[in-house]
């Protein structure tokens, strides 16, 4: 018997097997069984602990005796609800199981192992992941600096210097996960218009609806401007809809034509289709999620600031924190204690934990077990 007979996943190709899977923040089932800890709290995949809107789980109820149907493989209604939220044409519409999809039918489409992806150091996880999967080449654009005027966040002078002639994609996150930092409208239009006509470049707008209230730039009104735009959005953080497993990109309709070759007959769940048309007839409360979290934001930012503790200031649902070295040591006596966040060293943030800003109960036991874990002032000296 051949060597690949006994062990068969040894037949993937070359540039899958050269991929370490996402690991995603530890589940709260896992935890208890581990740990045998109770009343945990999860702060560390960027969850909305508000909930969706009451008109989103009604939606699921009502859609729920037809579970025995394929869904609508077009999603035709929800591309008209989205269509009309946005005002523009349901073909500029793909919608996907969750962003997440979305970014790896964008890499299947437009890479391949004779092209590139360009993204930022520090930049979401998932890039370099779909980018790898087609055995395209990753090329990664050197972040701010310390010292600049946003440190961590990404650099738009590195980005446009990174793209080279075989690039067909560039993601780029606003606000971006984990760094919570963001790209201000008029330098993301210069970028924009400077992008080589055979480059998409790929706005992953996940938070916005977090950070409109801090005034940071919509690509939507871009669209019609640039044809090599794509937006990602996602109905899994602001609209509490994580577990349905649904999002959207908007796009040049040839974008997502191209895309729609690939895609999954049935990607989207009638469940989670129903949810989202739900939960677009009731914006109000993704700006109570929105308002209610940014005061929690400030709030733990000005308790942190008060403690001297360092973290990058964040216009999204979550928290850098500069723990230190022993940061390893905090994560594991966080998760003892049933405070779930995310250590970041994967993403060369060593010293770090991303946190989740939660309900106020729950920042507030998280606030009280740093404090225990981080006596005043020790991380803040480099
Ligand atoms: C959470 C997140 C997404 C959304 O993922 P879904 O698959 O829609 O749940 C996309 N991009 C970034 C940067 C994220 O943090």
């Amino acid at each position: 018997m051949g060597a690949a007979q006994a062990n068969p996943g040894a037949l993937a190709t070359p540039a899958v097997l050269g991929l370490s899977p996402y690991v995603p923040g530890k589940p709260i089932s896992e935890l208890e069984r581990e740990y045998g800890v109770h009343d945990i709290v999860k702060l560390a995949s960027n969850e909305n602990p508000w909930g969706p809107s009451a008109a989103a789980i009604a939606a699921i109820q009502a859609a729920l005796p037809e579970l025995w149907l394929y869904p609508d493989g077009s999603a035709h209604e929800l591309k008209q609800a989205l269509a009309r939220h946005l005002g523009l044409p349901a073909a500029h519409v793909t919608v996907g199981n969750g962003s997440n999809e979305l970014l790896l039918l964008l890499a299947e489409t437009f890479l391949g192992p004779d092209r590139s992806g360009v993204f930022a150091q520090y930049g979401f996880a998932i890039y370099p992941l779909v980018i790898r999967a087609t055995g395209a080449r990753c090329l990664v654009a050197a972040a701010q600096a310390p010292g600049s005027a946003m440190p961590y966040g990404h650099d738009l002078a590195t980005l446009a210097a990174a793209i080279e002639p075989d690039t067909r994609l560039v993601f780029i996150a606003n606000p971006n996960n984990p760094t919570g930092t963001w790209l201000e409208g008029e330098p993301l239009r210069a970028f924009l218009r400077a992008a080589p006509a055979h480059t998409l470049v790929v706005l992953d707008e996940a938070y916005l609806e977090y950070a409109r209230e801090s005034g940071v730039a919509d690509g939507l009104a871009w669209l019609d401007e640039f044809p090599n735009l794509v937006l990602l959005r996602t109905f899994s953080k602001a609209h509490g809809l994580a577990g349905a497993r649904i999002g959207y990109a908007l796009s040049h309709p040839s974008v997502a034509s191209a895309m729609d070759r690939i895609r999954p007959a049935f990607n989207v769940g009638s469940l989670a289709q129903a949810a989202a048309i739900g939960a677009l007839g009731d914006l109000a409360h993704v700006q109570r999620v929105a308002q209610r979290t940014a005061a929690e934001r400030q709030r733990m930012e000005t308790i942190l600031r008060g403690r001297g503790v360092r973290f990058v200031p964040s216009v999204a649902n979550f928290l850098l924190i500069e723990v230190g070295e022993g940061a390893a040591r905090i994560y594991e006596n966080l998760l003892r204690a049933g405070l779930i966040v995310r250590p970041v060293g994967g993403y060369g943030l060593p010293r770090h934990l991303r946190v989740t800003v939660s309900l106020p109960a729950h920042n507030d036991r998280l606030l009280a077990e740093l404090q225990r874990l981080l006596p005043a002032g020790s991380p803040a000296t480099p």
